[in-house]
């Protein structure tokens, strides 16, 4: 039997030459693009408006009868309008010149969707109306019709490709099609999460009975989506735990013990059981592959050190890099506290060394010397190697690309690997992204922190804030005022921060007041940095270089400027340089638009201090894109599910998916045959470093 579903699309009646390229165009070929092109939204009679309904200034979705097509003239330009009827009233659609293609679509007689913004000007009117034509029986939406409408291209439109174009060749494709086509997701898993099966569901996707029905269909597409997504990252972590650890590990001993005794704190619970859990990981005989979220300020450099203990005691090394020079080198001198004591060799690698520094160090990393090694994507470079590199540590991963993680890993053969972010994101993401690496949470702050007071304030209400920071700076407290730098290129941004610093300069005349941002000169940048750390530096104004890491306990208050340009979950990020030391810290978040909503959105950081809250709402707010390693990722394209409203079939499908993988490694299985064959074509680029048997 050959298989309907991949039919070239030029053999689909309706389908002439024209109209194939307009499809190919958006990447359809066969059938069964073409029946995966699932309409864009529905209309039903919840969300159609009557004619005698509509409110000037709304949007709103219409169905009518072409009644009239006709064009008047002005001075400059020709407008084409359309007037269209329903039993209730009329409106006008209005076109502003050069789009005769589009009158010729209209028909006295048409049934057609509209939606817009209702204006009125001699009569209602909608200027540019998102428009596409209905099949004449749709008219009674009273009946409980639900009609699809499919998301068109321009070029589409020209090639006569509209929704009623949709129906007439899926009505006729499936009186080809039969119920027995391959369908992706097994028997069983459909008959365990209850999903209707493939036949029933593209035919209830495009000509949905009901809203019952609809629903259905929508949920087996969303869960089959989800399903192949996490067999992407079921395969990737199989193949992982499919390696050979050349770092096992016996035991944690003396230097792990002694590491534990100095301590200046007690580690909280979330730290204990976090380092227990990498401990297990070590030990095991496939490499470890874990990632540790923590919010800002959490502690997660200790547990990063207590691993690279158990390492150096079982002989092997341990490299850990992080994004900025800054926040290497303060990794590097907490590591050379936590370790020197005890006769361990830590060594540093950044760009701004010299040749011949590095000259220096690099034979003794390649032959074993030096048991840990701190740096930034210096370590990235051919000529760094390693005699028995067992761990590797990445800070703040998710400012790295896939491929740069991935070069430093391929240092070493199969090492464990621990990658540690204080972004927190939401759940729904990171199973999503991170889901093929065990996670590791601390979801508790050191005990003594005073929790950060954040407030939102109005330009206005600066003078107000600058009384306050005088204050705070008599009492020998610091000041930290951020600016924002989206892209580091934006020379506008830049001013800003210099505009701030020289405004700043002048108000807090009788104090010390430095600049920071990526322009300086490295050494420039150590020197505001160590003058700050010092207590010499009473305000630092600073673009969002200083994101990342820094640590200074005195720091207590901090400005952001601009506040609404930002995520929340920046914002957060940014608000953890502060509230590090046992005094009470404020946070300001000024806000220049006086746009409610903005406020709005601000106000969440008043509310809470959980970051995976606040990135909860971000990603409510704002969208997936906010999370820009998903974006990079590419792995969240998603067609039909929703990452914000689908958790629970999230959870469900990555349950079916491993268990798939588990139980069928090579998807050898003559059940898996046709999950298989959808998977391997729809996946191929995902699956990038996994491959399957
Ligand atoms: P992050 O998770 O943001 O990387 P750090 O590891 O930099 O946080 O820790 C922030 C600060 O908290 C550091 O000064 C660190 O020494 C301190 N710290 C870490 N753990 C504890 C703890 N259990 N009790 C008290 N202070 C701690
Ligand atoms: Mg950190």
């Amino acid at each position: 039997m050959t298989n309907y579903l991949q039919k070239k699309i030029n053999r689909i009646p309706y389908i002439g030459k024209v109209r194939e390229n307009a499809l190919n165009s958006i990447g359809i070929y066969t059938a069964e693009d073409l029946l995966y092109y699932f309409p864009r939204k529905y209309l039903d009679r919840s969300n159609v408006k009557k004619m005698n309904r509509l409110i000037v200034g709304e949007e709103c979705t219409v169905i009518g009868k072409v009644d009239r097509v006709w064009t008047t003239r002005t001075r400059r330009k020709t407008i084409l309008k359309v007037t269209i009827k329903d039993n209730y009233g009329y409106l006008t659609l209005n076109w502003f010149g050069g789009i005769y293609w589009i009158e010729k679509m209209f028909k006295v007689g048409d049934l057609i969707s509209v939606s817009g913004k209702i204006n009125y000007y001699r009569g209602l009117n909608i200027i540019h109306p998102d428009f596409d034509f209905l099949d004449a029986k749709m008219g009674k939406l009273s009946t409980g019709i639900i009609v699809p409408v499919y998301a068109l291209t321009e070029n589409m439109r020209k090639k006569g490709l509209n929704s009623r174009q949709f129906r007439k060749i899926f009505k006729n494709l499936f009186t080809e099609i039969t119920s027995d086509i391959p369908d992706p997701i097994p028997q069983k898993i459909r008959n365990k999460y209850n999903l209707i099966d493939l036949f029933d569901g593209l035919k209830l996707i495009h000509f949905p009975k009901n809203k019952e029905s609809l629903k259905k269909a929508r949920y087996r597409f969303k869960f089959q989506e989800l399903l192949m997504l996490q067999s992407v990252l079921a395969i990737k972590r199989r193949q992982i735990k499919n390696e050979k650890c050349q770092a096992q590990c016996k035991r944690a001993g003396e230097l792990t013990a002694n590491l534990y005794k100095k301590l200046p704190f007690e580690l909280t619970e979330s730290q204990k059981r976090v380092a227990r859990e990498i401990y297990n990981d070590l030990r095991s005989d496939t490499p470890m592959n874990r990632l540790l979220q923590g919010d800002v300020g959490s502690g997660k450099t200790i547990v990063a050190a207590i691993s690279a203990a158990i390492m150096t005691e079982n002989d092997f090394q341990t490299v850990i890099m992080a994004p900025t020079e800054i926040l290497a080198e303060q990794h590097y001198n907490n590591f050379k506290k936590y370790f020197e004591p005890w006769g361990i060799d830590c060594k540093l690698l950044i760009g701004k060394q010299t040749k011949k520094q590095r000259e220096e160090i690099l034979p003794k990393i390649a032959n074993g010397k030096i048991p840990i090694i701190v740096g930034t994507h210096a370590l990235l470079q051919e000529k760094v190697k390693y005699s028995k590199l067992g761990l590797v540590i990445i800070d703040e991963q998710h400012r790295f690309g896939v491929d740069q993680r991935m070069s430093l890993i391929k240092k070493g053969t199969n090492p464990h690997v621990l990658m540690m972010t204080a972004t927190p994101i939401p759940r729904t993401m990171s199973i999503s992204i991170y889901g093929d690496m065990d996670t590791s949470i601390i979801d508790e702050m050191p005990k003594g922190r005073k929790p950060i007071v954040t407030r939102v304030v109005k330009k206005i209400q600066l003078p107000k804030v600058y009384d306050f920071l005088k204050d705070q700076i008599n009492s020998e407290r610091q000041i930290f005022i951020v600016y924002p730098l989206i892209s580091e290129s934006e020379k506008m941004d830049l001013q800003a921060a210099e505009k701030g610093f020289e405004k700043i300069s002048k108000i807090f005349s009788s104090y010390k007041v430095a600049l920071l941002h990526s322009k300086l000169k490295k050494l420039e940048k150590s020197e505001v940095i160590e003058k700050y750390k010092s207590g010499e530096t009473d305000i630092l104004v600073s673009t969002t270089v200083i994101e990342v890491g820094v640590d200074i306990p005195n720091a207590t208050v901090m400005i952001i400027e601009n506040a609404e340009r930002f995520g929340l979950s920046q914002l957060h990020q940014l608000r953890g340089r502060i509230g590090r030391g046992g005094e009470k810290s404020y946070c300001i978040l000024v806000s220049r638009k006086d746009t409610e909503q903005g406020s709005e959105r601000l106000r969440i950081l008043e509310e809470t201090i959980d970051g995976f809250k606040i990135s909860e709402a971000d990603l409510k707010l704002r969208g997936p894109g906010e999370f820009f390693s998903a974006k990079q990722h590419g792995l969240i394209d998603l067609k039909i599910a929703n990452l914000i409203e689908d958790g629970e079939i999230l959870r469900k499908a990555r349950l079916a998916a491993f268990t798939i993988v588990k139980n069928d490694p090579n998807l050898s299985d003559k059940n898996n045959r046709d999950f298989r064959e959808f998977f391997l074509k729809n996946n191929k680029d995902k699956l990038n470093y996994a491959t399957i048997g």
